[in-house]
């Protein structure tokens, strides 16, 4: 497995790659490699002949005050996982090879990123979809695969591709989750053992919503009131936002019908913790 740093070298190689007649399937990250990555480099390897994972913790798509100093980075240790999990290369470029001295252009999508995370991180997918925009220019990769863990950038990021014409699909792989139900992130070793039993709180209630909904309940109200409940039961959760919406354009439902998406936003202490889950009612 090749780790590459420049584009130049990334575009060499994928470019290659296609010449030779092979696919390629693109895995962008921003490290700190756990299992929920893994799963979606060993889906990107059945579907493609070569994978490439990236690997760059992209200044844009944080806001001023959030984790990007903090944000964990171990590049022999991530290495070693992805070699694992069959990709060809990793592209880990430095800030200074994407965004070059007077750098000034940027790709956004309206509406829909207004909501949800949107609407707490102004900039965020702006910032995400920039780069993941230069990543598609410099891989060209028939297919790139992202986790559902963030729905709405998987929605973003599609409407992005259609938008533009761009000639990739879009694959979404499931959540992966701990035993005990937390979603899998890069930011869960910020967290306390306290808050860490505390952030249960989310799987657990995106649970009992699920059920209360297979139960039959449709007012999105009623679900949506029984979620805030058992969240703020947990002295040390704080509430960023818990939605209802609609996966076309994300807009609150009141009757539970067609794709429902459940999303939340929780702090625990300065970590923000997010999770979903999607129905078809
Ligand atoms: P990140 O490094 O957090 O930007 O995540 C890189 C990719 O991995 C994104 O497409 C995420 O949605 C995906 N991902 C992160 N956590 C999980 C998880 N627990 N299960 C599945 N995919 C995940």
């Amino acid at each position: 497995m090749e780790i590459i740093k420049t584009i130049k070298e990334m575009k060499n190689f994928a470019r290659s790659a296609q010449a030779a007649g092979k696919t390629v399937a693109l895995v962008p990250t921003m490290g700190y490699i756990h299992q929920g990555h893994l799963s979606l480099m060993v889906q990107a390897r059945q579907a493609c002949d070569v994978v490439v994972a990236s690997i760059f913790v992209n200044p844009l798509q944080f806001g001023a005050g959030e984790d990007y100093e903090e944000y964990p980075r171990d590049l022999s240790r991530d290495a070693a996982l992805i070699k694992s999990a069959g990709a060809a290369a990793i592209f880990a470029p430095s800030v200074a090879e994407m965004y070059p001295k007077g750098y000034q252009t940027f790709v956004e999508v309206e509406k829909i990123t207004g909501r949800l995370c949107g609407s707490s991180r102004p900039g965020h997918f702006r910032g995400v979809t920039t780069v993941v925009s230069k990543l598609f220019n410099i891989v060209r990769p028939d297919q790139a695969f992202f986790g559902q863990k963030d729905a709405q950038q998987v929605l973003v990021l599609k409407k992005m591709t259609s938008d533009l014409n761009l000639d990739l699909e879009i694959i979404t792989v499931p959540i992966v989750r701990e035993a005990d139900g937390l979603a899998l992130s890069s930011r869960n070793i910020f967290l306390s053992p306290e808050h860490r039993k505390a952030a249960l709180v989310l799987s657990r209630s995106l649970r009992e919503a699920e059920a209360v909904i297979k139960n039959g309940e449709r007012d999105a109200q009623t679900v949506l009131n029984q979620l805030k409940k058992a969240i703020t039961a947990e002295p040390a959760a704080r509430i960023d936002y818990v939605e209802v919406v609609s996966t076309t354009d994300l807009q609150p439902l009141e009757t539970l019908e067609g794709e429902v998406l459940i999303a939340l936003a929780v702090f625990f202490g300065k970590t923000r913790l997010i999770d979903n889950i999607m129905l078809t009612v």
